[in-house]
């Protein structure tokens, strides 16, 4: 007696997203992709069979635009929209319509209690009945019009998908303990490439540092990586649009090495204009790296196939401050750091700097008096350059306390201002 009972699936074996990424209030989709749904849940899977996402269908779903993401690094990411969805509400201090909650200790802003929500929880259970019910229906030699695609995410159980992601880790040398906040601009879906470990300071109130002492990566390593890189991505590769050069401080590596490893990850990567939009890369810098840097590398990446984005630890400009978060710089220097900024953002179309402050509960009244007379005076040229992104402590209680702090230092800023997150790759 047969007591397999296939559930309806609608099976899309190959879809579109948009090409062009756009801030949008619905979930973003990957250029190409497939989709499974069930009576109660939709399921994305990537051009490798890897499921990426899955977001609820029936009314007991939190909210349509809700999902969850699964990262490369195989965390799955719940994506709320917040208790507000208009101007007011996550866009107005994340810049997106969406707020990650993340399944591992972050800086939220805003503790929300996805996962303790039965419905949301429910979505993954249903990856597994659908991984199963799928085994099933080709064991049986059902939907032969979709059997290429069954058997690819079959290939992806859950074992394999957290092997993948530490191979990843393998490749690169070691897991990105934090992204720049400007690949939420990407949706954090970029291809990773470390062309330097460790960084130049060790901050003490730094919960992403490694312990490694600043050292470059040899050409060498940054062509091994890629070529197992293209390799590892495979078929999706063809969804990305996005370079991360690491790791903490890839500034400091230098013009030569930076253009190298870019130069070489777009061509192997295949990386290329999409609908005018050219792909983007991003890199961290320090207050000394980026100060050291000489008009050359400006020129030079403004030159490369990329939208650059360089994001810069400020942290603060009061020196008790500096002192207090154990950040080994002085107020000239990150004064003298942030109209760097401006310039740079002014003299190169293709080039953005960003920057990185601190907020806390407990921090010197002095670093929010600072800080607020540094955005309110900027001597701005180009008004949608130069974002400042705000980032909560670790340790800092009530967090959500911070946002009307938040949204003063906003409003009388010249410059645009969110909140920064720490996530992982
Ligand atoms: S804040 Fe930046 S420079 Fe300081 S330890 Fe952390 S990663 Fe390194």
């Amino acid at each position: 007696m047969d007591f397999f009972q296939q559930p309806r699936l609608m099976i899309s074996v190959e879809k579109k997203g948009k090409g062009m990424l756009i801030k949008q209030t619905f979930p973003r989709r990957p250029y190409r992709y497939s989709e499974i749904r069930t009576p109660g849940f939709e399921f994305c899977f990537n051009l490798n069979g890897e499921i990426i996402s899955i977001r609820g269908l029936t009314p007991d779903w939190p909210h349509p635009a809700e999902h969850f993401k699964r990262t490369v690094g195989n965390d799955w990411v719940y994506y709320t929209v917040g208790d507000k969805s208009g101007s007011d509400g996550v866009v107005s201090w994340m810049g997106e319509y969406y707020l990650p909650c993340l399944p591992y200790v972050s800086n939220p802003v805003w503790d929300v209690k996805c996962f303790s929500n039965p419905h949301v929880m429910m979505a993954l259970a249903e990856w597994s009945q659908l991984y199963a019910n799928l085994y099933m229906a080709d064991s049986k030699g059902l939907y032969p019009r979709a059997k290429d695609l069954i058997k690819r995410i079959l290939a992806n159980d859950d074992q394999t998908l957290h092997e993948r992601s530490q191979r990843l880790n393998d490749i690169i040398g070691g897991r990105i303990s934090v992204l720049p906040p400007d690949t939420r601009h990407v949706n954090y879906d970029i291809i990773p490439v470390t062309i330097a470990d460790g960084c130049l300071y060790h901050c003490k109130f730094c919960c992403v540092k490694s312990d490694q002492k600043f050292r470059k990566r040899s050409k060498e390593s940054v062509l091994d990586q890629i070529t197992a890189l293209k390799d590892h991505f495979g078929a999706d590769r063809t969804n990305y649009h996005a370079l991360f050069l690491g790791n903490h401080d890839a500034l400091a590596a230098g013009d030569d090495l930076i253009c190298f490893a870019a130069q070489q990850a777009y061509k192997e990567f295949g990386f290329k204009q999409r609908l005018k939009q050219d792909p983007f890369l991003y890199l961290f810098g320090s207050v000394g790296s980026f100060l050291g840097a000489g008009e050359t590398l400006f020129e030079k990446l403004n030159e490369l196939p990329f939208d650059t984005y360089i994001n810069i630890g400020f942290e603060s400009i009061d020196a008790n401050t500096l002192v207090g978060i154990g950040k080994p710089v002085t107020v000239e220097q990150v004064k003298e750091a942030f109209s760097k900024m401006m310039e740079i953002n002014a003299g190169y179309n293709r080039i953005e700097v960003t920057g990185n402050f601190i907020m806390g509960a407990n921090l010197p009244s002095d670093h929010y008096l600072s800080l607020a007379e540094l955005l309110k005076n900027a001597d701005v040229k180009n008004k949608s350059k130069g974002t400042i992104y705000l980032s909560p402590l670790k340790d800092s209680p009530n967090k959500r306390e911070l946002l009307p702090q938040f949204y003063q230092l906003k409003e009388e800023s010249r410059l645009p201002v969110f909140v920064y997150l720490i996530q992982r790759l």
